[in-house]
């Protein structure tokens, strides 16, 4: 029996596609303690997994809103918090983790501290990528804007400053970019297929692509029309009360049933009575959704979009991050969604309609799907974690 430990990010969309290799590797009889939030310990509970809370470590959880919707957009704020919760986690467990002598860690690719204390603690490392892969290739799709570019310049110092508090605390990295993405040595786990991601063929065999992992849906959704459109922004940046307005005047005398997820952030009373063939929830089991669904109107985030594809539905686009537009552009590249590329009532609807009656845009959703259901999946992953513990007997 190994013993296997996740680290993990305060995001669902970095969750949930550990947890069914999580099951599977609890399944063959090993032992996983999964290091995340509180609010993630119920589902991660489910699979099998000793929950360890990080709640108390995390410098994200602690910033203001304003600082908070920085993250990801500012580089040296975001490497900042990421090395903060580090020391501070790292400080924390590094005892607990000698004494439980794991046989291997695998850790989300933004979970830093997983990789920091692997490193330090010289165990057998997994990265776990729940977006594409990127090298020098397939950061061409990321299309940085020259703006970008000289903010990245402009913010190295800072980096770099971060680098050297790692290293003060007995972090052996070497460089920035060591921090901030893996390189052709890492033993790294790809929830998507070959075929969807891009240039696959430039990665070295340390590389795994194991296809989306989709979780089993909880519910069954009924279809009361015969089309369903499904609009969901995610479960981050998704407080978008104008577009959701625009999504229900587009649609209101549309023939089609609608499910609008808002997340829990936009209060649904501030959309007043809604047509029958409408309804509006916080959370839905998206999963269950788009097994009925016909168009999905998405941000692009990596899961939605695997999701989407997997039940072979198209995607109208409306990515709003560097990561979500490199996803969007991939999926114009196979002709399985098209962008919006306004968003007033008209142009949502004609985009949808067009979704609706042209069957190429399906018929390419529906040859990914194939590559998703061809590729390992979760048991892929769960061979490939084993392949790199120390004991995995
Ligand atoms: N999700 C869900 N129900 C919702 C909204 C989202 O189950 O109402 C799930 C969705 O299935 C996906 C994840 O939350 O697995 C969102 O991840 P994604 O990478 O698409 O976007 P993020 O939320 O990280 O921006």
């Amino acid at each position: 029996m190994s013993r296997i430990i996740f680290f993990n990010i305060p995001a669902h969309g970095h969750t949930n596609p550990t947890l069914n290799v999580v099951r599977e590797l609890v399944s063959r009889g090993h032992e996983v303690l999964y290091y995340s939030y509180d609010l993630f310990k119920e589902k991660i509970e489910a699979t099998g997994a000793t929950f360890v809370s990080c709640d108390s470590y995390d410098t994200q959880l602690q910033l203001s809103p304003k600082q908070a919707a920085r993250m990801g957009k500012d580089l040296s704020l975001s490497t900042k918090v990421l090395v903060d919760t580090t020391l501070a986690l790292g400080d924390a467990i590094t005892q607990e983790l000698i004494q439980l002598r794991p046989d291997c860690i695998v850790a989300d690719s933004m979970a830093l501290w997983g990789k920091a204390i692997a490193r330090k603690l010289d165990i057998p490392f997994v990265s776990s990528t729940t977006t594409f892969a990127f090298n020098q290739h397939s950061a061409g799709l990321l299309k940085q804007s020259l703006g970008d570019f000289l903010r990245m310049i402009l913010s190295m110092p800072q980096i770099n400053r971060q680098l050297k508090r790692l290293q003060d605390h007995g972090y052996p990295f070497r460089s920035v970019l060591d921090i901030l993405q893996n390189d052709d040595n890492t033993h790294t786990i790809v929830y998507t297929s070959p075929e969807f991601q891009p240039f696959s063929d430039t990665f070295s065999d340390k590389f795994s692509f194991v296809g989306p992992s989709i979780r089993p849906p909880v519910s069954t959704i009924k279809k009361i029309r015969p089309k369903l459109i499904y609009v969901s922004m995610g479960t981050v940046d998704n407080q978008m009360l104008p577009l959701y307005r625009r999504c229900i005047k587009a649609f209101a005398d549309l023939d089609h049933q609608v499910i609008l997820s808002i997340g829990t952030r936009v209060p649904p009373e501030a959309f007043g009575p809604l047509p029958d063939h409408i309804s509006l929830f916080s959370y839905v089991d998206q999963i269950a959704v788009l097994q009925q669904a016909d168009v999905f109107l998405t941000h692009c985030g990596m899961n939605s979009v695997s999701e989407g594809l997997y039940f072979g539905v198209p995607l109208v686009m409306l990515p709003q991050t560097p990561e979500q537009w490199a996803v969007a552009r991939r999926v114009q590249q196979i002709h399985a969604g098209i962008l919006l590329k306004k968003t007033d009532p008209k142009s949502i609807r004609a985009a949808v309609e067009l979704l609706l009656s042209q069957t190429e845009y399906r018929e390419s959703a529906t040859q990914i799907s194939a590559s998703f259901h061809a590729a390992p999946g979760a048991a892929g992953a769960a061979d490939k974690i084993l392949s790199v513990c120390t004991r995995n007997g």
